[in-house]
């Protein structure tokens, strides 16, 4: 970045702005797999690790226990692409953050 002249700066920064995913299809988290234990009596899964293994959106809640949501197999694929875009988006933000932190330290015009 430091050897990209201003104006090769403010066109990257258009640039990334085309790439963005779609704002409306983002989720933030992670999936994980589980395995359930469904607590009726009699059932085979009290004696195994438990029935699934089942999909999960993992989501960190600073200070609290990760909120869990199931995720049906039928919103799988979605669910994945929304967290890709999610990762791509915060990548986008973060290099037009650092562009404009650049052309601030040069004393350029930021628009
Ligand atoms: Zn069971």
């Amino acid at each position: 970045m430091r050897d990209m002249s201003p104006a090769d700066l403010r066109k990257r920064r258009r640039k990334l702005l085309g790439g963005l995913p779609p704002l409306e299809s983002i989720m933030r988290g992670s999936l994980v797999e589980r395995y359930k234990r469904c607590g009726r009596p009699g059932c085979h899964c009290a004696n195994d690790r438990g029935h699934g293994p089942k999909c999960y959106l993992s989501v960190s809640v600073t200070g609290q226990r990760p909120q869990m949501d199931y995720v049906p197999n039928a919103s799988l694929a979605l669910v994945s692409e929304y967290l890709a875009n999610f990762h791509k988006l915060r990548e986008v933000l973060n290099e037009i953050c650092a562009i404009n932190t650049e052309l601030l330290r040069r004393r350029e015009e930021l628009d």
